[in-house]
């Protein structure tokens, strides 16, 4: 495929006529594109409820600093690294995809990972969330854990070990259910592994509440704000 850091060529309006810029597109990223030629930036979608909803496991101020500067700085640095290049045409999904498990484009890599990991993990939580899941998850963690209790159990020490910045998954693994965890920005998305519910365990997510408590905030965050209808969704998805 066409090296994707090959910088776009501009065109006159009527190249632009014939199509010229989205075929080069298309091939610059390796034969797939969907934002249109006129593409917009990569944007952060609006958070799925008020800062102050996820009070007291989260705060208010948590959520104004990880959602408003962490999250919308990834996105803001993304789009700075993608100006000019064809990337500037691809969806987030592609970008991630193209760059992941290359060294030499991890400058792209990080940020938009950590843009998808962290819309993601926003829709992994809600107000009024934990509790019992579903029937259908409620199933499907019997049989790849042993139970609800199990499961927290696993993805807590999954969670507590990930040494450093991180995120901690439940995700679905070939047909059955599994823990895992990836470290900074790396994501189950570039991978056969489907993604069901994540767990930012990067201290910013927790600093301000928890301090070094990582394991009270992980806790917390599975009793009362995993978002079971998210991960059917998901799952639903996924089969
Ligand atoms: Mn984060």
């Amino acid at each position: 495929m066409t090296h994707p850091m090959v910088p776009k060529p501009t065109f006159d309006r009527r190249t632009l006529l014939r199509g010229g810029l989205v075929a080069a597109a298309y091939l610059a990223v390796g034969g797939s594109y969907s934002r249109a030629a006129s593409a917009a930036p990569i944007a952060v979608p609006p958070l799925p409820y008020a800062e102050d909803a996820l009070a007291p496991v989260i705060s208010a101020q948590t959520l104004s600093f990880h959602y408003g500067k962490h999250h919308r700085g990834y996105a803001d640095a993304l789009n700075q690294k993608i100006a000019g290049t064809a990337f500037a045409d691809a969806t987030l999904e592609e970008i991630i995809r193209t760059t992941a498990g290359k060294p030499e484009q991890a400058p792209i890599f990080n940020p938009a990972a950590q843009v998808w990991n962290h819309t993601f993990y926003w829709q992994s939580l809600a107000p009024k969330g934990g509790g019992q899941p579903g029937a259908e998850i409620a199933a499907r963690l019997d049989e790849a854990f042993g139970g609800l209790d199990n499961f927290k159990k696993e993805m807590l020490a999954t969670a507590t070990s990930q040494f450093g910045s991180g995120w901690a998954w439940l995700v679905v693994d070939a047909g059955k259910l599994k823990i895992v965890k990836t470290a900074n920005a790396e994501t189950p998305l570039t991978g056969s592994q489907t993604p069901l519910l994540t767990i930012d365990v990067w201290e910013h997510a927790y600093y301000l509440d928890y301090q070094n408590r990582r394991a009270d905030y992980v806790t917390a965050v599975m009793d009362k704000l995993l978002n079971w209808e998210f991960a059917a969704a998901n799952l639903g998805n996924a089969s």
